[in-house]
């Protein structure tokens, strides 16, 4: 075979120094995914390919639940919908014992079908439709309001449907995290909250059962957690006394951070993340200090997404070309773009080689296949230099891209799943045209060109 040609550069071998976060100037490769070899992946999957590992997010889950349970034993998981709604994906979190948590009438359909019954639903989102709202109702799911004229009109179904539902009422706060996200829910400290609370037991139609916050994602200030969790307890205290009511739980919410970094993020995520122990410790203090706690017990909700599944979830994408642009830099174009890989646009993610590479890197700024100059996948960082048909591997990918992922220029790959006992199966199909087309209709007149 041809060697194939490669421009001379001359730049300063930095490799085996470290930099200031003793981070090793060398890229680890990654050939393999749970010891499947990647060549073997690609070869039967194609490219760009998503893939998942099961045993990661089964021992995700299982950490983070111990971790949150050695702070305090009464507490559960939701897991959040839309952070990934592969049904295959959804379901591993429910044979962990995970609950749901769905934003939307769409998301809903999911966990009925996937086979959650409604009393562990709770239906979060600031857009429930009526029918929604009577299906949620009469399958006795939890619906967190978040506006006054939802709570009316939840008032209006029971009250047409002579059922009593369980609702929780959504609350937003300040937390040290700003911009605070005010747009969901009640606010806490105008006293807009506990006025809700108020209306919504003197109308008699619902069972107030929680009070729920979820104030961001990728939060990376674990002490937040405290606030959410010590202010919830305080209202939950002070409808205790003045409304003899006490609410089943606490909600607070998802967010906690993957080990991923923001673009603005100087420092790299595995010290800018909180641990797991960091963020239940500030939730467990704050349940700790409460008297409510003390004396009623209440259950601790999280309704997690991010954390739980973004490690677990890798693209794979081969190198369709290279270039050199007018900076300098090195351009490598893949096959994979923020199409698929939507979060590449908040994420400086991390972009590794699948095989061991000698010589000096090159500033290489990674962009997608589309004709776009928006499909940047990862800003320039220093790179081997890779030939075209060499895959490499993104990540962490896991949240938010499969779900967010847009039918835009190309077709969505296949999705797969290494599962525990290293067998490999796609748990979503790569699309074809059909696909793309079959929702549309051409009108008779335009039907020859
Ligand atoms: C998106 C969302 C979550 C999950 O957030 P993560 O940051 O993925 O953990 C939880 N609760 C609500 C209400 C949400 O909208």
């Amino acid at each position: 075979m041809k060697k194939q040609y490669s421009a001379p550069y001359i730049e300063r071998n930095a490799a085996g120094s470290t930099n200031k976060y003793a981070h090793r100037s060398v890229l680890s490769h990654l050939d393999n995914i749970d010891h499947v070899p990647i060549g073997n992946l690609i070869k039967e999957h194609g490219s760009p390919l998503f893939v998942f590992s099961e045993r990661q997010i089964r021992r995700t889950y299982r950490h983070l639940t111990d971790v949150i349970q050695m702070q305090y034993p009464n507490s559960e998981i939701s897991w959040s919908y839309k952070t990934n709604y592969l049904g295959a994906i959804c379901s591993i979190y429910h044979q962990e014992g995970a609950k749901a948590e769905c934003v939307s009438g769409m998301e809903y359909e999911m966990a009925k079908r996937l086979g959650v019954e409604g009393k562990n639903i709770i239906f979060n989102g600031p857009g429930k439709r009526r029918n929604e709202i009577v299906n949620a109702v009469n399958d006795g799911a939890r619906l967190h309001i978040d506006h006054l004229e939802e709570l009316y009109l939840i008032e209006k179904v029971s009250d047409e449907l002579g059922i009593i539902p369980e609702v929780a009422i959504r609350i937003n706060m300040d937390t040290g995290i700003y911009p605070m996200w005010t747009r969901f829910g009640f606010n806490y400290e105008n006293g807009e909250a506990f006025r809700a609370v108020q209306r919504l037991l003197t109308g008699k139609k619902m069972k107030l059962v929680g009070l729920h916050v979820h104030q961001g994602t990728f939060i990376l200030d674990a002490f937040s957690y405290y606030w959410v969790a010590q202010k919830l307890l305080t209202l939950a205290q002070q409808i205790k006394e003045q409304f003899d009511v006490v609410v089943d739980y606490i909600d607070v919410g998802g967010g906690f951070a993957s080990q991923n970094a923001l673009h603005a993020q100087y420092t790299p995520a595995e010290y800018a993340t909180p641990s797991y122990d960091q963020y239940a410790a500030a939730i467990g203090n704050a349940f700790n200090e409460s008297r409510f706690v003390r004396e009623h017990e209440p259950r601790l909700i999280l309704e997690t997404g991010r954390v739980l599944v973004d490690e677990a979830g890798y693209l794979l994408s081969r190198v369709i070309g290279r270039k050199n642009l007018p900076t300098g830099e090195r351009a490598v174009i893949l096959d994979a773009g923020v199409n698929i890989n939507i979060t590449a646009w908040w994420y400086k993610q991390r972009v590794r080689p699948t095989r061991p590479f000698a010589g000096s890197y090159q500033n290489t700024v990674f962009y997608g296949p589309l004709c776009m100059n928006i499909d940047l996948i990862r800003p320039a960082m220093p790179f081997p230099d890779l030939q075209s048909g060499d895959v490499v591997v993104v990540s962490p990918v896991g949240a938010y891209n499969v779900t967010q992922w847009m039918q835009f220029i190309e077709y969505r790959p296949n999705v797969i799943l290494i599962s525990e006992t290293g067998a490999v199966e796609v748990i979503r199909e790569r699309e074809e045209l059909a696909d793309v087309i079959s929702r549309e209709h051409i009108p008779e007149h335009l039907i020859r060109i």
